[in-house]
């Protein structure tokens, strides 16, 4: 039961998240080589990587997505949680750290891969993200009741198997869990929020949907160092989560909204990928904005979806993780918003 609810937190998103998902809450086996091996197929020596940003501020790379935290003279607080299951180690990390308590865990969307570990850190710490984040970890019970009946029927259609094992873990938990027993944050803001700890202010902002509706970003001004959660993958094909509100254009919203507020020399955290700075944003928006421009063309020029989805190649990526298997799926969600 305990380790149903880590999984179904995992998993609890939408149809299209699934695979991406499902692959990030399963461990690399030790000692299995990774050639051309996805982002999340970390190697167990890689598992918490610390590394020290400058002002207090620290990257925690695991297995989801990638986390930050601010050391300050009376409290730690903690960008996302990644899986339940690793997160007493990343407790363990951070405490090697420091010995002060952590007094926040921030959520930058509601993904498994970014909150699974909300359960461990709830015990300590107070939880805080966009109002979104805590509507959509609420309602998961209900939305994969809703969706997985149909999504186990395809699975096993599609001769699936492990698909069809974890698609029905999580719906016998969706069947069992309270909603009160769900680690959603306890304390939610509309738009924006700062929090204080000693000399240093930490901005988050909630930006225009792109990966979900419930994108914030975390900016340490004093550090200038800037947490962009799964509104930055670096070098990797994000996922879109349309179903949870995201959106291709806005992730170009989202991104210059930031691109106008952080100072040209901030570092960047980013939810999936390398460390990397403001460069590393505009080459992630030119991705999207080469996307939106294949998908426009292609429908000026009177193609249907299928066919544009036959033909799209965007060669300038296709060293990127996840081009394989998440690349068609966004350049999908572009035809649909081009106009
Ligand atoms: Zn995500």
């Amino acid at each position: 039961m305990r380790r149903n609810r880590l999984a179904a937190l995992a998993l609890t998103i939408s149809a299209i998240a699934i695979p991406l998902i499902a692959r990030q809450a399963t461990p690399a086996p030790k000692g299995t080589p990774s050639p051309g091996a996805d982002h999340h197929d970390r190697q167990p020596q890689d598992i918490f990587k610390v590394l020290p940003l400058g002002g207090g501020v620290h990257a925690l790379f695991g297995r989801g997505g990638n986390i930050g935290f601010f050391v300050g003279p009376d409290a730690v607080l903690v960008v996302d949680s990644q899986f339940k299951d690793i997160a007493p180690g990343i407790v363990e990390q951070i405490r090697k750290v420091s010995d002060k308590p952590i007094k926040f865990l921030l959520n930058t969307h509601h993904h498994g891969d970014h909150v699974g570990g909300n359960e461990i850190f709830k015990q300590f710490a107070m939880i805080v993200a966009h109002d979104n984040v805590r509507r959509r970890m609420l309602s998961s019970p209900a939305d994969i009741q809703r969706d997985y009946p149909a999504m186990i029927e395809n699975a096993k259609k599609a001769g699936n198997e492990q698909m069809v094992k974890n698609l029905s873990d999580q719906l016998e938990w969706a069947k069992k869990v309270r909603v009160e027993e769900i680690p959603a944050p306890i304390m939610t803001f509309d738009s924006e929020l700062r929090i204080y700890i000693g000399d240093e202010t930490i901005q988050v902002w909630h930006l225009p949907p792109a990966h979900t509706d419930g994108d914030s970003v975390v900016y340490f001004e004093k550090a200038r160092v800037l947490h962009m959660g799964d509104d930055l993958f670096n070098k990797v094909i994000p996922f879109i989560d349309v179903k949870s509100g995201g959106s291709v254009k806005g992730y170009l919203a989202a991104l210059d909204r930031v691109l106008g507020r952080v100072p040209a020399d901030a570092k960047v955290i980013p939810g999936h990928g390398e460390i990397t700075d403001v460069g590393g944003l505009k080459s992630f928006r030119q991705y999207i904005a080469d996307l939106l421009d294949a998908a426009q063309k292609a429908k000026a020029a009177g193609k249907s979806k299928e066919d544009f989805l036959n033909e799209v190649d965007l060669p300038a990526y296709k060293d990127y993780d996840g081009y394989k298997t998440r690349f068609k799926a966004n350049a999908g969600s572009a035809y649909d918003e081009a106009r």
